[in-house]
């Protein structure tokens, strides 16, 4: 008994086999569409590879752009406690001043009620009461130098001038008390009892406190950060350039954009540096203080281009591989379909006389025979045979006869010229002629129109006293039906050749069994050429 599995094996073999023959036979005869396919999918996959490595540098620009933002809120938020915790100092001093009691205490005990523990901050570089005319009035350090006028400063001209300063920052500038230390000035203006201006509450602090803030932050190797004031003074700056403290950035127009919202980034190139730079700023709240972490953009993409330049390599050069490949297979497969529909071919055809050989008259016979027993059509076929060529070879030769086969040959086929015309080489100097669809008057016609073709050519090598090369045909239509076959109506032909051949050659003799149905049944008793000419 037969396996199922085993049946189903083979049946899935077959229908691969099959199709796999059909694909091949598809993109051998198309190489170049298989080429451009597959370097269009090479391009396709270097290109989805391109647009994800862009989308790394995306992600790498957002996360410096984040990590600067975290950066600087640190910064701010720092700057900010301690800003608000010497405020406090400030308005402790200026509140105290007001106390008229205070200035009658000893020295000492004056200056302890003013100044609290704050002032001692590190990097504070004093804290005084300046009088109405800028001169010092008390400081937290004990003597008071009074030759030392801050007149001029703009944190006393804005108290002067401004009883609504508030918390006022100043520019940064060189200490007159500590050593020309470059410092800023935290103040607030002390009102006298009538209201009118009383002096300054005033903390310098080193801008080195800054610089301490800023020097803890890690910007790369081109990286930079900076403090400044909302009206563009420099006040602190990683790397540190001491001439550039106290300079005005608002001279560029790219910092003027930072100074516009309380919060953000953009991304510019540095008039100082001439670097282009991810700017993340925030101003610090309740100060007029602004903070900015700006790292290099080429520092921030080095370790994504490295990537890109290695990831982007590859998919290149596997792009390259592929669509060579691809390419290779291509023109590898259309050679061997190439040499494959040549070997069919070959094997298909006679090689003397370019006509279909027996193998292919047999096979077309038969799918012709079924497809008009289907359709209910009629089928002729003609059986052609070279009248006296025995004693053609004999006379002139077997070149010369191999000349004629070849030319009687090109005859049949000028005349079964339709593509379902099926015209062969039976065997040596006979032809048989399959004419699908074809009725008993127009197979006789194409018979008698080959009897004369065939008798008015010229052979070339033939001597002009040579009588004409003749053949004699057979000729039999049928319209197929159950209980015959295609080799019955061959032979059919075949007897009416033997008839022509009877008659004197050089004829034609039909039998139309489409009128004559009863006679069918006789063709069983005809001897199938195929037997005798085996
Ligand atoms: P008939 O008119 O009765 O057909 O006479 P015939 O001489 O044509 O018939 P016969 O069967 O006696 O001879 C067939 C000849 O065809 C024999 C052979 O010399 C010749 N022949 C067969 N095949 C070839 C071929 O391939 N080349 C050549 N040159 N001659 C061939
Ligand atoms: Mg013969
Ligand atoms: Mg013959």
């Amino acid at each position: 008994m037969l396996n199922p599995l085993f049946v189903m094996r083979q049946w899935f073999r077959q229908i691969a086999r099959r199709r796999g023959a059909a694909v091949s036979r598809a993109v051998g005869n198309r190489p170049f569409l298989t080429g451009i396919a597959g370097t269009l999918i090479a391009t396709a996959m270097a290109g989805l590879t391109l647009a994800t490595l862009y989308s790394g540098r995306t992600d790498a620009l957002n996360h410096a752009r984040e990590t600067s933002a975290n950066l600087v809120s640190l910064i701010s938020s720092d700057l900010a406690r301690n800003v608000e915790i010497y405020d406090l100092s400030l308005q402790e001093i200026a509140h105290r001043s007001q106390e008229p009691t205070v200035w009658k205490l000893p020295d000492a005990l004056r200056r302890t009620v003013l100044f609290d523990r704050a002032t001692m901050a590190a990097y504070l570089g004093g804290a005084y009461v300046i009088d109405p005319h800028g001169v010092l009035r008390a400081t937290q350090e004990g003597p008071i130098d009074r030759s030392v006028k801050v007149d001029d400063r703009d944190y006393f001209i804005v108290h002067q001038r401004n009883p609504h300063a508030g918390l006022f920052v100043s520019r940064p500038f060189r200490s007159r008390l500590h050593e020309q230390e470059l410092s800023f000035a935290l103040s607030r203006r002390i009102d006298a009892p009538d209201g009118t201006f009383g002096g300054v509450a005033l903390l310098a602090v080193r801008t080195a406190y800054l610089q301490r803030l800023l020097d803890k932050v890690s910007t790369g190797r081109n990286g930079t950060a900076f403090i400044v004031l909302d009206d563009g003074a420099l006040l602190a700056r990683k790397p540190y350039v001491e001439s550039m403290i106290g300079r005005d950035m608002a001279e560029f127009p790219d910092y003027a954009s930072a100074r516009a919202g309380s919060a953000g980034s953009y991304i510019g190139e540095s008039p100082v540096d001439h670097v282009r730079h991810i700017f993340a700023y925030a101003q610090v709240p309740g100060t007029p203080l602004v903070v900015i972490v700006a790292p290099a953009v080429d520092d921030v993409l080095a370790p994504w281009r490295k990537r890109s330049a290695i990831a982007g390599g590859l998919t290149f050069m596997l792009g390259a591989v592929v669509a060579l490949v691809c390419w290779t297979l291509a023109f590898t497969l259309r050679d061997k379909v190439r040499a494959q529909t040549r070997l069919a071919e070959l094997a298909a055809t006679d090689p003397l006389t370019r006509l279909n050989n027996r193998r292919t008259l047999d096979r077309h016979l038969d799918e012709e025979w079924r497809r008009a027993r289907r359709s209910g059509g009629v089928l002729s076929a003609l059986f052609i045979d070279i009248d006296h060529f025995k004693r053609f070879n004999d006379t002139y030769g077997h070149a010369a006869g191999d000349e004629v086969l070849t030319a009687v040959a090109d005859c049949i086929a000028s005349v079964a010229r339709r593509s379902i015309d099926v015209a062969a080489r039976y065997g040596g100097e006979e032809f048989a002629v399959v004419l699908p669809d074809t009725a008993s008057g127009a197979a006789r016609h194409a018979a008698e129109k080959i009897r004369r073709v065939v008798e008015a050519m010229r052979v070339a090598q033939l001597p002009r006293d040579a009588g004409a090369v003749t053949v004699s045909v057979g000729c039999a239509t049928c319209r197929p039906a159950d209980g015959h076959n295609g080799p019955e109506l061959l032979a059919a032909a075949d007897e009416q050749l033997y008839a022509a051949k009877a008659a004197g050659r050089n004829q034609v003799k039909w039998v139309d069994w489409t009128q004559a149905h009863a006679r069918q049944d006789d063709m069983h008793d005809h001897a199938d050429p195929a037997k005798r000419h085996a």
